[in-house]
């Protein structure tokens, strides 16, 4: 169906349903001037925002709208989680090419609050517009968190291990496979999930918050992440090819690509998973606390400002400063 046919309201109103997945923090959503929300005492709000343009950050060729949906939310809720807090509220603002169908922004709304209800995230708000241009997504969420457990990147310290949740490279590798196979083996199937419709790490956030001493998500890829740590703690780090965590299907996945894993899970992004640097002693109780924590050590950090370097087979190397930066080339 044209968009033309309901109009911008008719699709607010479609929009609206079943937009409310934790009605006890809810006082207003959809349908007045701004939305109204109740915080929890004592807790810092936070607030994150995030926009997708078709055609930099995704291809309709390659993503359903569905996973398009969950995806722009995932990678908001994803950036809650690093701070070590929980999501709650989110708006979602849209400009809308003529050629989207009234179906197309129904299934993308179907797979923004199917991810939504999961987290117990309310759809309060946002702004439709019509564009000549490109699709464009801007979605913003709020989150809360103790005081006490508000992780920042600054707060890396020297003789701290480097940690991090999941596996590394499968979301680019996923891609990868998809620009050049497309999404028809089974066996890939892992790499292109992780890439179209990847997990917030959100429990993980919120133990690993309350024993770390640093976190970010990792969007941009391991060797950018590990930077913007070091660079915002002051402390430099040496990461270990050898432990850094690589499922089955990259491996084998990389060798059809003729591509190693590491490259995928260095500077790949978009794992949307949990880098950290928390105390050994800390890292030993958090494993006792969270045993469910899939989280493997792949370095320390160390005393040499800035500078974070790779060892593998026993020779070091300074990491380059590659991943995904969008006003440089690659
Ligand atoms: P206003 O003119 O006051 O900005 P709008 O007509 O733009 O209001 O929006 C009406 C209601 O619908 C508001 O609550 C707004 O937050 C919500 N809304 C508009 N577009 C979207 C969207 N794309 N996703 C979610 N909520 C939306
Ligand atoms: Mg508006």
């Amino acid at each position: 169906m044209d968009l033309r046919e309901i109009g911008e309201f008719g699709l607010i109103d479609r929009i609206g349903r079943e937009a409310v997945a934790c009605p006890e923090t809810m006082v207003l959503g959809i349908g007045d001037d701004a939305a109204a929300y109740v915080a929890t005492p004592g807790r810092l709000q936070l607030a994150s925002t995030d926009m997708l343009v078709e055609g930099v950050h995704f291809d309709l060729a390659l993503i359903a709208p569905e996973q398009l949906g969950h995806k722009a939310l995932a990678v908001n809720l994803s950036d809650i989680a690093a701070m070590g807090g929980a999501p709650r509220q989110a708006l979602v603002s849209v400009a809308l090419p003529p050629r989207i169908s009234v179906e197309f922004v129904e299934a993308f709304y179907n797979g923004l609050k199917g991810l939504a209800r999961r987290f117990g995230v309310n759809l309060v708000g946002g702004d439709t517009v019509a564009t000549d241009g490109a699709l464009m997504i801007s979605v913003t969420a709020l989150g809360e968190v103790a005081p006490e457990l508000l992780c920042r990147r600054s707060g890396a310290q020297a003789g701290d291990f480097v940690a991090v949740t999941g596996a590394l490279g499968d979301s680019a590798a996923g891609l990868a496979w998809l620009r050049r196979f497309g999404g028809a083996d089974a066996f890939a199937r892992p790499l292109i999930e992780a890439h179209l419709a990847p997990l917030p790490r959100v429990a993980e956030g919120a133990a690993i918050a309350r024993r770390a001493h640093s976190m970010d998500d990792v969007s941009d890829g391991l060797a950018r992440e590990a930077r913007e740590i070091a660079a915002a703690s002051g402390v430099g780090m040496r990461l270990h090819a050898n432990a850094l965590p690589l499922s089955g299907a990259l491996c084998d996945a990389a060798r059809l690509l003729d591509a190693p894993p590491l490259e995928f899970a260095l500077f790949g992004g978009e794992d949307y998973e949990l880098l950290f640097t928390i105390g050994r002693r800390q890292y030993e109780a958090l494993c006792a606390e969270a045993p469910q924590l899939r989280t493997t050590v792949i370095g320390e950090v160390t005393g040499q400002s800035g500078v974070v370097e790779l060892e593998a087979d026993g020779k070091v190397v300074e990491l380059p400063d590659r991943g995904y930066n969008h006003f440089r080339k690659a």
